[in-house]
């Protein structure tokens, strides 16, 4: 049975190695991503170049996703680390020393100077919080609500203030270019605000003639606010759960996914659900009932990917922790009678009504039709996209004569995505078609598969064919 919900593995020391990479690809982890706030060049090159190679092996194309950092701020140097107690009294400072643990200073200084009395400090994950009751030239004067543990490089949240910073920070720029350079297939851009910071890294891409598609990290509230034109401007959402759930109140979070899923669907765009997707896989070779509840629920709401990040990045379980996320998204697939579900049509350009129509009406089909798969010949990779929004009830093998445009196919639900060469006539495409599906094991002899066949092999005067074909082998 193939999965149909995207899994997206983020690579870290617990999987950079050859054996792990294979491991992930064999699991058919479709979407690689790369965090740029950890390691280096020479080790994402490391790890980009081991990917690109082991993914030769597979029959089915796989992506990989650089995650720009954006402006994620940090505490500086803290030595030694040391615990924050409630009441207690912490500096933060605008200056470059050495800080110990209750006084330190922030990897954007001059944001110090914006931060005003009444303003809570969250560092780790929320898990510290800090309000600024006193303020001085260049440091603040903050009590402790919530102690904890405080180390170099901690996560620095300021839901209050107003941030003055570029959205794309210097570091960020040398990356995109390193990501050009590289041929990534997407990149997701952390912090996002508004759709002009999407314009902005769209326009250097465009400029340097560079295919990336570009992923918005929805991790601010201004995010939420500003979503339909954040998404209209990309080319698809990542729920980043985990900074948003600091910046917004926790209770509004699940609402937002929701909200930020259905409007995915409704313009076509696929959306990542991530982090703590089973977090506790991280030292548990288990999930936890509530990880699992949450993993099948964003599956019901017609998310398209599910994302881990430490659990495969830095976890003791990594292979376990995306087997058990793809089986959890099989089954609660399969518990979907997509009859039911109402098939609204998908927003697009004028131009792709035509294509819409029919994908949409391919999907109606098959809730009536007995077949393993839909498989169709995509060159720009449009019906591929929006056949996988339409949610046919089986999957859909995708057949692309360029490499990167099926690469970038595979971040999408349901699309088992091949590169494969132009066929001279139906005969050699549905010889084609056939051997992929026996090779494989995703149909066998007998089985009925729907086709879309390559136009060019269809009359002079035809656009559009739909084909029941029965696999002989
Ligand atoms: P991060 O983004 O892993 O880059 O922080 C995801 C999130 O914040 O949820
Ligand atoms: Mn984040």
């Amino acid at each position: 049975m193939i999965t149909k919900t995207t899994i997206v593995a983020t690579v870290g020391p617990a999987t950079a190695s050859e054996q792990m990479i294979q491991a992930l690809i064999d699991r058919r982890v479709t979407v690689f991503r790369l965090n740029f706030s950890h390691g280096d060049f020479a080790s994402h090159q490391q790890t980009l170049d081991r990917i690109r190679r082991l993914s030769k092996t597979a029959a089915w194309a796989v992506c990989v996703m650089g995650d720009l950092c954006g402006p994620k701020i940090r505490a500086a140097t803290i030595a030694p680390e040391g615990r924050l107690e409630i009441d207690e009294q912490v500096i933060i400072r605008a200056d470059s020393e050495q800080g110990t643990p209750h006084s330190f200073g922030i990897t954007a200084p001059q944001l110090v100077s914006d931060i005003k009395i009444g303003e809570r400090i969250l560092i780790d994950d929320g898990t510290i919080r800090l309000v600024v009751a006193d303020k001085e030239a260049d440091r603040l004067i903050c009590t402790v609500q919530v102690g904890g543990t405080i180390s170099t490089g901690k996560g620095v949240n300021l839901p209050d203030t107003d941030l003055n910073l570029p959205a794309i920070t210097e570091r960020d720029w040398e990356y995109v270019r390193w990501a050009i350079d590289n041929d990534l297939d997407y990149l997701a851009l952390s912090f996002v605000q508004r759709a002009e910071e999407i314009f902005t890294l769209r326009k250097t891409l465009t400029e340097a003639n560079s295919p990336i598609r570009v992923v918005a990290k929805i991790e601010k509230p201004a995010a939420v606010k500003h979503i339909a034109s954040i998404l209209h401007a990309s080319d698809a959402l990542l729920v980043a759960r985990g900074d948003l759930g600091v910046e917004m109140d926790l209770a509004h979070v699940p609402a937002a996914q929701k909200q930020m899923t259905a409007l995915g669907r409704r313009f076509g765009k696929p959306v990542i659900v991530a982090t703590q997707v089973l977090q506790s896989m991280i030292h548990n070779p288990v999930p936890t009932r509530a990880e699992v509840s949450d993993v099948a629920n964003a599956v019901m709401d017609y998310a398209d990917a599910v994302m881990l990040s430490g659990e495969t990045a830095v976890g003791d379980w990594p292979i376990q922790a995306v087997e058990f996320l793809a089986h959890a998204c099989r089954v609660t697939e399969r518990s979907l009678d997509t009859s039911e579900a109402p098939r609204p049509t998908i927003e697009t350009l004028p131009e792709l009504h035509d294509r819409e129509a029919v994908t949409r009406a391919v999907a109606m089909m098959l809730d009536r039709l007995d077949a393993r798969l839909i498989v169709a010949w995509t060159v720009s990779g449009q019906v591929a996209r929006l056949l996988s929004k339409a949610r046919p009830d089986v999957p859909i093998l995708a057949l692309c004569p360029d490499a990167r445009v099926a690469r970038q196919l595979a971040f999408y639900y349901g699309v088992l995505s091949v590169h494969a060469a132009a066929p001279r006539d139906m005969a050699a495409w549905l010889e084609q078609v056939e051997a992929l599906c026996l090779d494989n094991g995703w149909a066998a002899r007998g089985d009925d598969i729907l086709l879309l066949p390559p136009e060019g092999l269809l009359s002079p005067h035809s656009r559009w064919a739909i084909m029941m074909h029965t696999i002989a082998g």
